[in-house]
């Protein structure tokens, strides 16, 4: 009846990964968990991806107050609220169901417990514009990405052999000799074979990456700005971050940055916009087109015999920022006028009378002679107020500093005694 109805969010993905109901029990969710962990377990060959959702799932589904969350505004929502940020390590709910110990043995992962890759935020430019009427930014980013051709293993064979190097620690420890009787022992990576203990031989190296197990990649990624989205507002590309071999991919964040606006400013929902009157306008009347951020034209005028005052705001209902995940609503719209005055004034005793014809009269005070006598004349200057404040603030500074001096102790400082 008002409008299209609100987009339905996206909250039944979570329960699909999890092979649940939306009215699952605590003890339901806990079963449903425990079994595709298991099941998707790295460790156990399962696609890390796939069980980096899993705990994903269960991490929000298992916490009342991101359950609630996520079953009202869906994914995005939680994004936020989460700060962007992936949520936890997979792994560590994991462990704390198991105890670190899924597959009985103990001695399962070992040196291979997965890395969690880092996350790239990127600064996203954009304009009141975009965040009025939505936008989609289309970005070009580079990455590693997993050789396709060796699935990452970086050889042919798919067999690699100790580093020799290295010994298979992947590090190597070099000893500068500083002076007759000194010595440092310093650690570094093992460039053989960049810290992962393996090399490959070189006939045995896959040609497409070299042996690097990951290749440059080129992405493509669709931004999508949301109406109403807020400045330093987070958009998460969950996964796609640079590949590396046995590591969960990092997430590609963008932080929303929002470009000053020449004509409009946003406080939260609403907007405010400036506009100058002349003196004849504000006192008989106007009216003037205002172009909002979508290109329409709104007429806005005064209600006659209306007389606007200098800094004055006037309010439009519904033509303020769209709400988030609820564009159909909107904020308002804030109109400050100022008023121009003419700049010199030069009206003939003719023109004030017949200005007092219309607007209020002066105030009639006739001084008699006694009483002129009685006063001392004064003289109006022009004056900068903003420059006389400004002076003034600089003076009391001063005197301030001055009066911090005098208070400092007369004898002589104590210094740190040395030891
Ligand atoms: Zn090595
Ligand atoms: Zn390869």
């Amino acid at each position: 009846m008002f409008g299209r109805p609100p987009k339905k969010s996206d909250n039944s993905k979570y329960y699909d990964i999890l092979g649940v109901s939306k009215s699952a029990s605590a003890d339901e969710l806990k079963k449903a968990y425990r079994k595709a962990a298991i099941k998707n377990h790295p460790d156990k060959g399962g696609d890390p991806e796939k069980f980096k959702e899993i705990s994903q799932a269960y991490e929000v589904l298992s916490d009342p107050e991101k359950k609630e969350i996520y079953d009202q505004y869906g994914e995005d929502a939680l994004k936020e609220g989460m700060g962007g940020g992936g949520g936890h390590n997979p792994f560590d709910i994991f462990d704390s169901f198991f105890g670190g110990k899924p597959f009985g043995g103990g001695s399962s992962r070992g040196g291979r417990r997965q890395r969690r890759g880092e996350d790239v935020v990127h600064p996203l430019k954009v304009s009141l514009e975009d965040l009025y009427n939505g936008s989609v930014k289309k970005l070009s980013l580079s990455r590693n990405a997993i050789c396709s051709k060796c699935k990452g293993k970086g050889s042919k064979s798919g067999a690699t052999s100790r580093c020799a190097a290295c010994q298979g620690s992947g590090m190597k420890i070099s000893i500068r000799h500083l002076g007759p009787s000194m010595i440092q022992q310093m650690q570094h990576v093992c460039g053989d074979c960049k810290g992962t203990g393996e090399t490959i031989s070189e006939k045995d190296k896959c040609n497409q990456c070299k042996g690097n197990k990951v290749v440059h990649d080129k992405k493509v990624l669709e931004v999508h700005v949301e109406k109403g989205m807020m400045h330093n507002q987070k958009i998460t590309f969950q996964g796609e971050a640079d590949e590396a071999p046995d590591t969960i991919t990092g997430d590609i964040v963008f932080v929303i940055q929002v470009k000053d606006h020449p004509k409009f400013k946003r406080r939260g929902d609403d907007l405010f916009y400036e506009h100058t009157l002349t003196l004849t306008e504000a006192l008989c009347g106007f009216q003037f087109i205002l172009t909002h951020l979508d290109g329409r034209s709104l007429l806005v005028k005064s209600t006659p015999g209306e007389i606007i005052k200098p800094d004055q705001f006037k309010g439009i209902d519904d033509e303020g920022m769209p709400h988030y995940q609820r564009p159909f609503m909107k904020g308002r719209l804030f109109i400050q006028f100022h008023v121009d005055f003419p700049d010199s004034g030069s009206l003939s005793p003719e023109q004030c009378k017949m200005l007092e014809t219309i607007l209020p009269p002066r105030p009639t005070n006739h001084l008699t002679d006694m009483e002129l006598d009685e006063c001392e004349e004064t003289t109006l200057l022009d004056v900068n107020i903003e420059e006389e404040m400004r002076r003034k603030q600089q003076h009391q500074q001063q005197q301030q500093e001055a009066y911090d001096e005098d208070d400092e102790p007369s004898g002589p400082r104590v210094q740190c005694a040395q030891q």
